[in-house]
């Protein structure tokens, strides 16, 4: 391949200028913000940057998604870690029950900027990856090939303070430009249909504060206290994360659904944060807050069928969140991209033709995403507020689903699988099969023996 063009330089854009460095002479990422790799001020802080507003939120990194980044950047941890990073296996709290401790599985606390940094000064040192600063505004159009097809040719960009439009000739196009992407629009403009985007209303809402940290929780790096939903009518439980990060800081997120969204008030954020049935929660709510709190708001979850949409352009693919962007309270985000860039690498490695649309590598990214959604959007339909469209078995999932979460508390096996699963490690299907199956029916014993 001659060029690839990289439309939106973060998380899922970096790790495909990755995967395309190995197949194409010139790769070139197209990305409006300045995408200096400096650390902040005097050294501090990286900076979150205007182009990814949920960079100043907690960003924990599941173990699947840092092997991914590890398979792409030997070292990264390491790097990482030397600059603050921490990794541990999760604590979870689950209704005020601090789940058992299980091996494995280890995340990674470090501030999305900070990671993200990382990120870009590796792929921006290979030689043939460089940066145009600019807004991708459409697609060209043309014959691709032996000229008998019809494909993407190239991206149309507005140059970064210039008025008029330039194009960036590419054998393939990859639209990493988040959950917003205006490729349907653009897809159309060109005759081609655009994929169906296909929606969940979660109506969620994200305050996160910055706190001094201390001696506290010693070899914690991320811990999450969530409650099983009241029944309708009753006030919901928050949900609450913490993250251990770079600076010795930890990143608290309150999260609450539809009216239960937090605001900023430091007052009632604490005053929530101490009401959530976790001790290591209500220790890190009365330390030094660094700063004001920061508020995000996420309407829905999302996703694009691409394989459904009947015809579509060679030359293009799309990655992260611009195919799925899921409730960020599971944290899949950042591996699901880390995933996508990995299902890019096989499909090229594959020999499937460029002139030809790239069928095969959507059918490796929707097993990807159908885990990720299968498992957000079950946790997400027992919300009272959330009113579908619920998936065919639902109720037998979420009856089994919610077993199977309470029995984590208990025993280690099922914990063990269902971190796992939680994690991205494994695909959900490991929670059906015979022998974890059987676990669960023994674990379920023991609970209610135990009960008497
Ligand atoms: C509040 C919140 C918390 C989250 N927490 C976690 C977490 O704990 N763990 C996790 O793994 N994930 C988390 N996520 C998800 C995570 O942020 C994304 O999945 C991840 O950033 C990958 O996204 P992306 O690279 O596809 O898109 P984004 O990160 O959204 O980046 C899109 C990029 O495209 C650029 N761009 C936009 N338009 C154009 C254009 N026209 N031309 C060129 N460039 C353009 C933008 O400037 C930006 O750089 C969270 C998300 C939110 C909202």
């Amino acid at each position: 391949m001659r060029r690839a063009v990289v439309l939106g330089g973060s998380v899922a854009g970096l790790l495909a200028a990755r995967v395309l460095s190995d197949h194409a002479r010139s790769v070139v990422i197209i990305e409006p913000d300045p995408l200096d790799t400096a650390p902040g001020p005097a050294g501090g802080p990286v900076p979150a940057r205007p182009g990814v507003p949920q960079g100043v939120h907690l960003h924990v990194l599941l173990s699947q998604g840092r092997a991914q980044l590890e398979r792409w950047f030997p070292g990264l941890t390491a790097e990482l870690l030397a600059g603050g990073a921490s990794l541990a296996p999760p604590v979870q709290y689950l209704d005020g029950r601090r789940k058992v401790a299980v091996a494995g599985s280890e995340l990674l606390g470090a501030t999305r900027p900070y990671l993200e940094s990382v990120l870009r000064r590796r792929v921006l040192a290979i030689g043939h990856v460089t940066v145009v600063r600019g807004r991708a505004d459409g697609l060209r159009f043309g014959p691709v090939g032996t000229g008998r097809q019809r494909g993407v040719t190239g991206a149309h960009y507005r140059p970064d303070g210039a008025s008029a439009r330039d194009c960036l000739g590419a054998d393939l196009v990859v639209d990493a430009t988040g959950r917003s992407t205006r490729l349907g629009v653009w897809l159309e403009q060109g005759g081609w249909p655009a994929p169906a985007l296909h929606r969940m209303r979660i109506d969620l809402g994200y305050a996160t504060g910055v706190f001094a940290g201390g001696d506290e929780l010693p070899g914690v790096t991320a811990l999450t206290a969530m409650a099983r939903p009241a029944p309708a009518g009753l006030p919901q439980p928050d949900t609450a994360a913490l993250g251990r990060v770079e600076g010795d800081r930890w990143m608290m997120v309150l999260a609450g659904y539809a009216h239960r969204r937090p605001g900023a008030d430091v007052a009632d954020f604490r005053a929530r944060c101490r009401a959530v049935d976790a001790a290591p929660v209500r220790q890190v709510a009365d330390r030094e807050l660094l700063g004001p709190l920061r508020l995000h708001r996420i309407p829905d979850s999302r996703r694009r069928d691409f394989l459904g949409a009947g015809r579509f352009p060679a030359g293009l693919v799309a990655a992260g969140d611009a195919v799925a962007a899921f409730n960020p309270v599971y944290g899949q985000g950042m591996t699901s991209a880390a995933l996508h860039a990995s299902c890019l690498a096989a499909h090229l490695r594959s020999g499937a033709p460029l002139d030809r649309p790239a069928r095969g590598y959507f059918e490796r990214i929707r097993v990807v995403v159908d885990a990720a959604w299968g498992l957000s959007t079950l946790g997400d339909l027992a919300q009272p507020h959330v009113d579908g469209p619920y998936p065919r078995g639902y109720r037998a999932a979420a009856w089994y689903g919610d077993l199977v979460n309470r029995l984590a508390t208990t025993d280690p096996e099922v914990g063990r699988r269902f971190l796992q699963v939680v994690t991205m490690e494994r695909h959900p299907r490991l929670l059906t099969r015979p022998g974890t199956l059987a676990q669960v029916a023994r674990a379920a014993w023991s609970a209610r023996t135990a009960r008497g």
